[in-house]
């Protein structure tokens, strides 16, 4: 390609301004677990420096919000290198970019018909469970993707994951992703008595379950209802013994993940067209508050593990999977309302 024209010197304002937003908003989110804006806004920021580096491609530098994962550390915790990096998604705010990323999908794959999972968007944070023989030996947010914070005993305390897996066959080493959330009804709870004891509320579950996990005191962990909902791997290593026959898929992934008691979600569907993946995503728009967790999206995965390693990752995201976002809405003012009422 020819060499990009330099951007001219309102559009690398504009950009060095939006950068210096964003930065300061994912240090409020991700280190002090009290966003300064809300993720409708922070979305619509990242959206935008896309398209000035879409229209200016020298903007796009590799340390670009829009290039990496967006989250960090912070001191206070051990950190841990992970095996394997822990990606974001890419999101599509509409059903015609859902229907684009589709058909580049079907281009790799030769075909109009791949079975997709769609899986409910999971509004917590990042977890990576690294299990050695079938046992939890560490446990890490996702941080910046490479480097998390070690929270093993925190994580501990959540009853759901399991100190051992159940069954057999498990790998010398596998990495597991999953999404530490608060359940809704629980974090109701937890704001009101915040609230009695004159302490500040948290700003919504995914804040909660975040400053909840990420404490330095695990018995506070522990007094929180948290829970966990696995939906990936990262490095996975069977050693000598390994499985009869190699995993393909990654609804198979989740039978095997259930089977070793590790918790999936039970409202994953796999999906075989566009209507049955539109059908999941309007019912869940006008669903949305029934499931225990707050979502804030579909996430789509092609089924099939072989395509989804010909199709491969950018530096912050897998090209095999997207996010369909729901638009937002007043879930801040409700549930507030609610606590006032309670
Ligand atoms: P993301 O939350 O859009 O998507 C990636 C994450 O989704 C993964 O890391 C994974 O943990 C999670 N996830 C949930 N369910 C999943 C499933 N079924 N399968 C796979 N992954 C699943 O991207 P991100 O990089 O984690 O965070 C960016 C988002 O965080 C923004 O879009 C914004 O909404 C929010 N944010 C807000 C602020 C703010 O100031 N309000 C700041 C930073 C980030």
């Amino acid at each position: 390609p020819a060499p990009a024209e330099a951007a001219p010197p309102e559009a690398r304002a504009r950009w060095e301004e939006l950068v210096e937003v964003l930065d300061a908003a994912q240090f409020a989110y991700y280190v002090r677990d009290a966003p300064t804006l809300s993720d409708a806004e922070y979305d619509a920021r990242l959206r935008e420096l896309e398209e000035l580096e879409e229209a200016h491609p020298d903007l796009r530098v590799p340390d670009s919000p829009t290039q990496r994962v967006g989250g960090t550390f912070s001191t206070e915790f051990a950190t841990v290198r992970h095996l394997q990096p822990m990606q974001s998604l890419d999101d599509v705010f509409s059903l015609d970019e859902l229907r684009e990323w589709a058909a580049r999908v079907h281009a790799e794959a030769g075909s109009g018909d791949v079975a997709m999972t769609a899986e409910l968007k999971i509004d917590g944070l990042a977890i990576n469970l690294l299990y050695e023989h079938g046992r939890l030996v560490r446990a890490a947010t996702r941080g910046d993707g490479r480097t998390g914070e070690d929270v093993t005993l925190n994580v501990r305390t959540i009853g759901s994951v399991p100190a051992q897996l159940a069954g057999t066959g498990h790998p010398a080493s596998i990495e597991i992703r999953g999404e530490v959330f608060f359940p809704v009804a629980g974090f109701l709870e937890l704001n009101a008595s915040l609230v009695e004891a004159g302490k500040a509320p948290f700003a919504n579950p995914r804040n909660s379950a975040a400053g909840s996990l990420r404490q330095k005191d695990p018995r506070v962990t522990a007094s929180r209802p948290l829970d966990m909902i696995a939906h990936g791997v990262g490095a996975l290593d069977w050693g000598a013994g390994g499985p009869e026959r190699a995993l393909t898929h990654q609804s198979e992934l989740y039978d095997q993940l259930r089977d070793w008691g590790i918790p999936v979600s039970s409202h994953t569907r796999v999906v075989r067209s566009r209507e049955e993946l539109e059908e999941m995503i309007a019912y869940y728009g006008e669903h949305r508050h029934d499931v225990e967790h707050e979502i804030d999206g579909i996430v789509v995965k092609v089924d099939d593990f072989a395509l989804q390693r010909r199709m491969g990752s950018t530096s912050r995201a897998p090209r095999w999977a997207c996010a369909y976002k729901y638009p937002p809405e007043e879930v801040n003012t409700r549930l507030i309302d609610i606590r006032v009422n309670v």
